[in-house]
């Protein structure tokens, strides 16, 4: 059974690093007695990591903008009375100061902050010579290389004990979550820096409890390590995300549902069918490669027809015809328009590079 998170997990103190390791608490630190009592029914759950935004980064003024320091006093409690790590969001350097006056075991950095390489500068800069686990949420636009160069940032600090949290991307497009997953973004960050931890922040991509079951699944099902879900004791009531939290009950619920796949078998029978199966999938690779091959030599000739003929390139009918014909073909498939539409989009722009290019010799 390979349940194991990647073993940076290992030196971050907790008794636990089964996969998935689990961050969950408040969307914001209300009131003393809110952030004890839900830190009481997590502790019961062998939850071992407490999350309270403290400092709120509110998209409108007006709205909560967190409790502030007098928060981090509540958070010290946590510690004290039921021994869970903590952790908050930093945003600027009096934060990072103040938090790690505090005691805080973990620091996170907002979507909103990993936006701007001066911000995160700035923090890395103040947190050279500390020793403490650092969790880079994603950019709130989908760059991958600004979440990267984050990462980066925070490691050029000498910090080495930094984990990622993919909490979905902003879009002005309608969507039944609030921040669209995106997952392959993620996946490529995964790509890129292997050796990074990935948490999941399924109450963020949601923005509602009743879709933070299945994100959490599928994020295990893509072998992410941890979850980070906000808990809440009166949730209907939270000063802030309210339609996204869950009661610590519903929590548990949630964490009992989720199944956990193993990243690879030892069981020789399965490998091997998985190797056959794999075979036939390089084989059909390969065929694909020689189909587009002949079909850009096809394009390239065209090409010289347009050319000698004086024709542009690009011809939009031409263009809405294939797509209109793949889509319809593609649903005789089984294949989804939006991956037909990808597909073709992206085999089209290639013939166009090589007529292109015809055309300047
Ligand atoms: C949060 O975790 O409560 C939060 C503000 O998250 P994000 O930075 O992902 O919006
Ligand atoms: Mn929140």
């Amino acid at each position: 059974m390979e349940t194991k998170t990647r073993s940076l997990f290992e030196n971050w103190g907790l008794q636990n690093t089964d996969r998935p390791v689990v961050i969950a608490g408040p969307c914001s630190a209300e009131s003393e007695e809110q952030v004890l009592d839900i830190a009481k029914q997590l502790k019961d759950q062998n939850i071992e990591i407490y999350r309270a935004g403290i400092w709120k980064p509110r998209t409108r003024p007006n709205s909560f903008e967190g409790v502030g320091s007098v928060g981090l006093d509540w958070l010290k409690l946590v510690k004290q009375e039921y021994g869970l790590k903590i952790t908050t969001e930093v945003a600027n350097v009096k934060h990072v100061y103040e938090a790690l006056k505090a005691g805080v075991d973990i620091l996170w950095i907002g979507a909103r902050t990993t936006v701007n390489p001066f911000a995160i500068q700035e923090i890395a800069d103040a947190l050279k010579g500390v020793d403490i686990p650092v969790l880079v949420k994603n950019p709130i636009n989908p760059d991958v290389d600004l979440w990267q160069g984050a990462i980066e940032r925070i490691a050029g600090a000498g910090i080495d004990k930094i984990g990622a949290i993919h909490r979905g991307f902003s879009s002005f497009d309608k969507s039944k979550y609030r921040n669209i997953p995106k997952w392959e973004l993620p996946i490529e960050l995964r790509r890129r820096m292997p050796e990074i931890p990935m948490i999941c922040d399924p109450s963020h991509i949601s923005g509602r409890r009743d879709l933070i079951e299945a994100v959490s699944q599928k994020s295990l099902d893509l072998n992410y390590d941890g979850l980070m879900i906000e808990t809440h004791n009166n949730p209907d009531e939270a000063w802030s995300d309210a339609k996204q939290q869950v009661s610590p009950s519903q929590l548990k619920e949630i964490l009992s549902n989720l199944v956990l796949r193993n990243v690879n078998s030892k069981d020789p029978a399965l490998l091997h069918d998985l190797e056959e199966l794999r075979g036939q999938i390089d084989a059909y690779d390969k065929e694909l490669f020689k189909i587009l091959e002949e079909r850009m030599k096809v394009a390239v000739k065209i090409g010289e027809y347009k050319k000698a003929h004086n024709i542009t390139v690009l011809q939009p009918e031409r263009w809405q015809e294939i797509l209109n014909k793949t889509i319809e073909e593609g649903k005789a498939h089984d294949l989804s328009s939006e991956f037909v539409t990808k597909l073709f989009t992206a085999i089209h722009q290639e013939s166009i590079n090589k007529q292109t290019k015809l055309m300047r010799k």
